[in-house]
């Protein structure tokens, strides 16, 4: 059951889609030489150690904060391609669990939304 988008109307959510997808790998791009180079500096903290170094406590927050927000980012990069993948098919603003169709209130907000907010709340 495809639903009835404009095409005008799927065009502006490709384009929103495409942009975040732009966005969002050049993040990961950036989170991914940060990590680097936590890790080099971290190796070297390693071969001069100091174990009195509040230094090494805070770059290793640092370190897991930027892992994080590297795992969302390409959690977030998935739904993206995904949704991309459900214009391309035809399917997009049709939730995957129960075949409705998507407000396009909720896509506004959410272009990568590819369920509906009560299947979103169930999972
Ligand atoms: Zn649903």
């Amino acid at each position: 059951m495809a639903r009835k988008l404009a095409q005008s109307t799927l065009e502006k959510y490709r384009t929103r889609l495409e942009e975040e997808r732009q966005r969002l790998t050049e993040l990961i791009d950036e989170a991914a030489q940060a990590l680097e180079q936590a890790r080099q500096t971290e190796a070297s903290a390693e071969r001069s150690p100091d174990p009195g170094n509040a230094e090494a406590g805070s770059m290793k927050f640092e370190y897991e904060k930027e892992l994080s927000m590297q795992q969302n980012a390409i959690d977030l990069l998935h739904k993206v391609e995904h949704a991309l993948e459900r214009i391309e098919s035809g399917e997009y603003g049709v939730c995957e669990s129960c075949g409705q169709d998507i407000p396009t209130a909720r896509l506004d907000v959410l272009p990568y939304a590819t369920f509906c907010v009560n299947c979103a709340s169930r999972r």
